[in-house]
């Protein structure tokens, strides 16, 4: 072995111990409520496996199969770990995983209790991998989720349980009702997931699409869906024929990461908003709708930060950052959903309120305004907590197309009656009108 492989090998191994060392196991420094119900799924979990393991009788065959389900599925994440990698780089849902293939199939043919062993392997692999090169899932968050999948499983197989086709070999002779069966469990499946993560979840706004997740995850979803139930009928009658499976689910992994970039292109890595590119196109197709119609409107508003240099060289850039990200917050509690938000770099923010005439536009921003000189923000300041408060934003306001119809002429207009507002004391709102 060369002295790379020893070194590697070696920071490899101690990743492993520290992960292990219980003083990575955090969950104490959660949220109270979550932590119960952590605890609360991951007993759920135990005792469903317990049960089954003692009610529930393993033939051969299980063994066999479950052996290739964990065969195939850590052959998966092996084979997608290039684009497991560049994913978590630019995204931070790294809860995103095909596992389901390999569990919704392990539903479908295998007894609990197995099902249980086969997502404690999957997990497991997933979790030593992820401590080594790739970004790391705190070691509570994996058995949570872990947990999560568990109960999900052991749930949708209760379901099948009751209509007397509990498995695929039952659904194979009895077929309409089979088909019946399986497209149920894929349900009860999709939706005690999507149920039961929900309160590990910080939830800042009340959308439909936050709590289910955007279109793009639920079709995701569906799709491994679909491949598991493929899984399960090439095990269940031609076993050899499983391997067709792999191909079409990496490509499903690099469609997720195409997806990612997508969104990571026109999104502020430091906020969440809208960066300059996704904003100046969300921008110019408001401006084309508006100019197809005639007495149409939208408003503008530039919101810089006043006095921020002081923050940052009292305060330090890492407080200056929490700082911006509670600022954008602030501007999105006091929008519409369909309001873009974006952030021009530095400490100025812009906010497209489509349909909105000057006397709306300049009374969200006094909202916006209003919001900021409200904001308490905990900070930590080299290992001391301490409260950031006292701030205040110089706003301007320009409208289409009292402003004008040219995008730059707008932001121009903005750009001015926000540099007035600074002029005039700061901490209050200009608008293009009152010049
Ligand atoms: P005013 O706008 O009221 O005239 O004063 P200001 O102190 O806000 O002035 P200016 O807009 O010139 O300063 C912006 C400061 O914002 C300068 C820079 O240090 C800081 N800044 C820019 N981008 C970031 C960032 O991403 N994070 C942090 N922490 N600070 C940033
Ligand atoms: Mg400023
Ligand atoms: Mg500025």
């Amino acid at each position: 072995m060369s002295m790379d492989g020893v070194d590697t090998a070696d920071r490899g191994m101690g990743r492993i111990r520290d992960a292990l060392s219980p003083r990575r196991w955090n969950l104490a420094e959660q949220r109270r409520r979550f932590i119960v119900y952590c605890l609360l799924i991951e007993s759920v979990a135990v005792a469903g496996t317990v049960t089954a393991a003692i009610t529930v009788p393993t033939r051969t065959r299980d063994i066999v199969v479950f052996l290739a389900l964990a065969g195939l599925g850590v052959l998966q994440a092996e084979l997608g770990r290039q684009v497991e990698r560049v994913r978590r780089l630019v995204s931070d849902t790294p809860h995103i995983n095909l596992t389901s293939v390999w569990t919704f199939a392990g539903v479908l043919l295998l007894p609990p209790a197995l099902v249980t062993a086969l997502i404690v392997i999957l997990y497991l692999h997933l979790a030593t991998r992820s401590l080594y090169r790739i970004k790391k899932v705190p070691p509570f968050r994996v058995v949570f989720n872990a947990s999560l999948v568990i109960v999900t499983c052991h749930a949708t197989q209760f379901v099948m349980a009751r209509t007397g086709i509990p498995t695929l070999y039952a659904a194979l002779g009895d077929v309409w009702p089979g088909v019946g069966v399986i497209v149920l469990a894929a349900a009860v499946y999709f939706l005690v997931g999507a149920v039961t993560v929900l309160p590990g979840l910080k939830i800042t706004t009340r959308s439909f699409a936050a709590l289910f997740g955007g279109w793009g995850d639920n079709v995701l979803e569906v799709s491994t869906l679909c491949l598991g139930v493929l899984t399960a009928l090439a095990l269940g009658t031609l076993p050899a024929l499983v391997v067709v499976v792999l191909p079409p689910l990496l490509l499903l992994h690099r469609v997720v990461l195409v997806k990612q970039l997508e969104d990571a292109v026109v999104t502020d890595e430091k906020t969440g908003l809208f960066n300059t590119t996704g904003w100046h196109k969300l921008a110019t197709r408001e401006l084309a709708r508006a100019q197809r119609r005639p007495k149409a409107s939208f408003g503008v508003l530039m919101v810089d930060l006043d006095l921020f240099k002081r923050i940052n060289d009292t305060y330090g850039h890492l407080a200056g950052d929490a700082v911006l990200r509670a600022v954008a917050g602030a501007i999105r509690g006091e929008v519409r959903d369909y309001d873009s938000v974006g952030r021009f770099g530095g400490e100025e923010f812009l906010v497209l309120l489509p349909d909105v005439p000057e006397r709306g536009a300049r009374a969200v921003a006094e909202r916006v305004r209003a919001a900021i000189t409200r904001l308490e923000v905990s900070v930590d300041v080299s290992g001391q907590p301490d409260v950031i408060t006292g701030l205040s934003a110089s706003i301007g306001v320009a409208t289409y197309p009292h402003a004008g119809t040219a995008l730059d002429r707008i932001l121009d207009a903005a750009d001015s009656a926000m540099y007035q507002a600074k002029a005039a004391g700061r901490n209050r709102v200009v608008s293009v009108t009152d010049a």
